[in-house]
């Protein structure tokens, strides 16, 4: 079939000279002009705005790739940083993250333990002892990790106990590390019971002993590794068997944050995030985050989209409210997940006691996800308390659901 010369009404040959001008045109509109940066940048892309609307057949997120690349490679080098324009979450995420001891707020008795031991190992020329962090998901303990090898000024290799299904998997990583270099084990509770055996002589006396062939001819070979630390984290730490536990020298339990600590944190991300919030707004984003950063960051995140697209762009007390109201946060921190806990065990459990597999079931989610995630906090607001028996609500979550104690709470909506 011939092709057609029109496309959406523009010739095809026009359309070409245009993709081709649209390139070709920044390049030396950048070179001959030394205008203000953010003004040519938004001049460019105001310009590609029209152009894209002839040029059909190309993307505008295309052209914008590109500018962003002439932008990287140096067209615009400076603290210009197109990728804040369009970053995604999980970017904007590895720029909030605290990269040393002094930007990390709150968990004082770790940090300054840590600030100790850290010295101390520099001082020696000796590796850190290994490291685990334990507590629930959000509290820091992969930023700890960072943060920990970024003071020791050495590279981490990152990896997690499911992932690590294989010896051999392990023996690779290990034997890659440099002298002084960290290991970073998520989920280190999730370790196949083989691989945790082989960690143990890593672990104490860094070598490691590996089976070469099968059978009668099986021999094992043992291999120097260079002095490492492995910093592991875990949000069970009760499933951790005790040889591995007791091969760490450092332990150290996160806990939830309080609205102090937390108000500073969003006040940091949003100043890195460069939109202004009120004391009174970060206040309120900071009491609704379940004592825990990374809710912190992703509330604000969603407030400023809220704050950009209905309001004035800054966030004020207004706008956080109804934000946050608007993602079913109440005023407790308690998302709809924790409020469907707390209403099934009252109305098809009176109350409790019941199993967390039972209440998992009800609510269906997983029970490891309710165990970890769930519950801690619910327990430490003092909404449930947990019995030989199980589960049962405290007479805070019939208030916070609006119910006398012991009400059956049957007109309670899901
Ligand atoms: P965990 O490994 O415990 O699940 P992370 O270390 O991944 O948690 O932290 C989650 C997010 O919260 C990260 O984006 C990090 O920037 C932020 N965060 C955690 N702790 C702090 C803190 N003390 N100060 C500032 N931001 C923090």
């Amino acid at each position: 079939m011939m092709k057609n010369p029109y496309i959406h009404g523009c010739p095809y040959k026009c359309q070409i000279l245009f993709s081709q001008f649209s390139i070709i045109f920044p390049i030396g509109f950048l070179t001959v002009f030394n205008i203000y940066k953010i003004l040519i940048y938004n001049v460019l892309m105001s310009y590609i705005n029209i152009s894209t609307a002839y040029i059909n057949n190309i993307k505008l997120k295309n052209i914008k790739y590109i500018c962003n690349y002439l932008f990287d490679v140096g067209f615009m080098a400076g603290d210009f940083d197109p990728h804040q324009i369009e970053g995604k979450d999980k970017d904007l995420d590895g720029i909030i993250r605290p990269q040393d001891l002094q930007g990390f707020t709150g968990q004082d008795k770790i940090i300054s333990n840590l600030r100790i031991f850290v010295q101390a190992a520099k001082l020696r020329g000796e590796s850190l002892d290994h490291v685990l962090f334990h507590g629930p998901p959000g509290l820091g303990k992969t930023t700890l990790a960072h943060i920990i090898a970024n003071e020791l000024g050495v590279n981490m290799k990152v990896t997690s106990g499911p992932i690590l299904d294989k010896p051999g998997d392990l023996a690779g990583l290990l034997t890659s590390l440099e002298e002084g270099d960290v290991l970073f084990i998520d989920e280190i509770h999730r370790l196949s019971p083989v691989v945790e055996e082989y960690l143990y002589s890593a672990m104490e006396d860094f070598v490691i002993d590996i089976m070469i062939d099968k059978g009668p001819g099986a021999r094992s070979v043992r291999i120097s590794l260079n002095p490492f630390t492995l910093v592991g984290a875990t949000t069970r730490s009760g499933l951790l068997t005790s040889p591995l536990r007791a091969r760490f020298g450092i332990k150290c339990a996160l806990e939830y944050y309080d609205t102090p600590n937390l108000v500073n944190i969003v006040k940091r991300s949003s100043s890195i995030l460069k939109v202004d919030i009120s004391d009174e707004a970060a206040y309120e984003v900071a009491l609704r985050s379940r004592g825990t950063p990374r809710i912190a960051n992703s509330l604000l995140r969603r407030v400023r989209d809220f704050a950009q697209v209905i309001g004035s762009g800054d966030i004020d007390i207004k706008i956080a409210r109804y934000a946050l109201d608007a993602l079913n946060i109440d005023k407790r921190g308690l998302d709809s997940i924790d409020n469907k806990i707390l209403k099934t065990i009252i109305t098809k459990f009176k109350g409790g006691p019941v199993g967390a597999n039972t209440i998992a079931t009800a609510v269906g989610e997983d029970q490891g996800t309710l165990e970890e995630v769930y519950e801690p906090f619910l327990i430490k607001e003092g909404f449930i308390i947990r019995t030989p028996r199980g589960r049962e609500v405290t007479e805070l979550a019939y208030r916070h659901l609006g119910l006398e104690m012991g009400e059956s709470g049957e007109n309670l909506l899901f």
